[in-house]
């Protein structure tokens, strides 16, 4: 008897590829529907860059710790695969800024690092007098032209003076995407500052109108939590939680997608290890560069990504003994600023962060190495990026002892740089696919948003897209 499931194969076993699979599958056995879900990874393990090391008590993440609780997709997929007792918030400590061999606390009320309160903008000395006043300008200069986009610098540094860039929003924006944002597109990152300028004339009176004031603690009350979500068992074991909810036999490790081609019915996609997989239906969600040559008689398709830079990047988690921390600062880390001489581009106090993170006596900081235009250090032994390291964090604070072991993780460009230009591309290639390749979607970082939610968010739309394709 012929098979009349329809089939979907789902290309890359990171969170994007993971949160497609298990809700395809769930819709499926929930609607009854004849649906067959495979899900094709390439190396021997999936979670993409969600990865973990357990070690001596340590909890360590190579990748990302955690995603914004706020974006509630990732909360609530965690909690579907019966990981609700797992989820932990950050502490809500203070975090600095580095200038120049100084940590500055972060001035209070700044989101983004744009004021939503005045008082801490005046008294902070992250900026000069006339750093400050040019930041002020933002109450009086005029919305720019309606615009389709714009890099993040034009942007800020129209509104708020190069000041206030350099020292604050470039080292916390560049934090997040590891980019520059003299090229990344104002509106595939941040449209929302756009939308306020545009509707309030000024940036900072936009933030002040649409955020809820901060409320000060009253005396006795418990401390607030932190806006993150880890995971107190690693970010791996929520990638595992969701493999083990697919079905037997659904997922394909250790087996690259080499090419798709149309076939008679649908697609036909060639595998490493020789084999074809038939699908009605396709969710690529590998970054964009295994992409570009993934449908050779339909490259063109991707013209607009073959130009799309990835930044390299690496973590350095150190574990010492407390002791070996002597003068502490109270808080749970800082970001760097470009303008300063420093290999490292941000620094976590883990243990402070993150308590399920370290055990009993312990210190663990994690640093960030690597960032757009300036990513030699990536390709260094593993000794040298230690040594800078320590020669770094030796100038902010007072270690006096070698860690008892380090865990690096070069992460080869893997931060995608979206770029001036990046929603009109992503449209563009959407339009093309309908037209050409009918059931194909892309999702993942490369697209719509590189945040574990937003990468999850991205899982479910596919999901919905592919029912209607198929007319379940
Ligand atoms: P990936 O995780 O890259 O998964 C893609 C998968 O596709 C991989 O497993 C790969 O092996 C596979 N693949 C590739 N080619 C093929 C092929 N031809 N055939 C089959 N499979 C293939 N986000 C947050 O929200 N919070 C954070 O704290 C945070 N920190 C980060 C720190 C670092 C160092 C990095 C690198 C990223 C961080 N991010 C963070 C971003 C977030 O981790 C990623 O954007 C997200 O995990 C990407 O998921 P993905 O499924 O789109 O892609």
């Amino acid at each position: 008897m012929a098979d009349t499931k329809k089939k979907v194969v789902i290309i890359g076993g990171g969170i994007t590829g993971l949160t497609a699979a298990y809700y395809l599958q769930k819709h499926a056995r929930d609607h009854k529907l004849p649906l067959e879900v495979k899900l094709v990874e390439a190396s021997r393990r999936i979670g993409g860059k969600m990865q973990t090391v357990v070690k001596d008590g340590f909890v360590i993440e190579r990748g990302p710790d955690s995603f914004l609780e706020r974006k509630e997709s990732a909360g609530r997929l965690a909690r579907e695969v019966g990981l609700g007792d797992k989820i932990v918030n950050n502490s809500s400590g203070k975090s600095y800024v580095l200038v120049r061999d100084r940590l500055h606390p972060m001035p209070g009320g700044s989101i983004m690092g744009i004021p939503t309160e005045i008082g801490p903008f005046i008294t902070t000395k992250l900026f000069s007098w006339p750093g400050k006043f040019r930041a002020a300008g933002d109450f009086i200069l005029p919305p720019s032209e309606k615009k389709e986009d714009q890099t993040l610098g034009t942007f800020f540094r129209r509104r708020l003076g190069d000041e206030v860039v350099e020292n604050l929003i470039e080292p916390l924006l560049s934090g997040i995407y590891a980019g520059d944002i003299d090229r990344l597109s104002l509106m595939a990152t941040f449209p929302q500052f756009y939308h306020l300028e545009q509707k309030y004339g000024s940036l900072v009176r936009g933030m002040k109108k649409t955020t809820p004031p901060r409320k000060a603690p009253g005396a006795g009350a418990p401390k607030k939590k932190g806006i993150f979500i880890g995971i107190s068992t690693g970010l791996q074991s929520m990638a595992e939680a969701i493999e083990a909810k697919l079905e037997d036999g659904s997922v394909m490790k250790s087996t690259r997608v080499d090419k798709v081609v149309k076939s008679e019915n649908g697609y036909a996609l060639k595998l490493s290890t020789g084999d074809t997989l038939e699908a009605d239906s396709i969710v690529m969600t590998a970054p964009h560069e295994a992409a570009l040559h993934m449908f050779p008689e339909h490259e063109h398709l991707f013209e607009g990504f073959k130009n799309m830079p990835s930044t390299s990047v690496a973590t350095v988690s150190m574990a010492f003994p407390e002791s070996a921390i002597k003068e502490d600062i109270d808080g749970t880390g800082f970001v760097v600023s470009r303008n300063s001489d420093y290999v490292i581009t941000a620094c976590t106090w883990t243990h402070k962060k993150w308590a399920h993170s370290t055990p009993k006596g312990k210190a663990l900081l994690r640093c960030y190495v690597g960032r757009a235009g300036d990513e030699a250090i990536v390709d260094q032994p593993d000794a040298e990026i230690v040594k800078v390291v320590l020669e770094d964090l030796r100038k902010t604070m007072n270690i006096a002892a070698e860690p008892e072991f380090t865990v690096i993780t070069r992460w080869k460009e893997s931060m995608p740089q979206y770029t001036v230009g990046h929603k009109q591309r992503v449209e563009a290639l959407k339009d093309g696919l309908q037209a050409e390749l009918p059931g194909v979607y892309m999702a993942g970082s490369s697209f719509e948003g590189l945040g574990i939610p937003d990468c999850i968010d991205q899982g479910e739309t596919a999901v919905k897209k592919i029912l209607s394709y198929l007319n379940f």
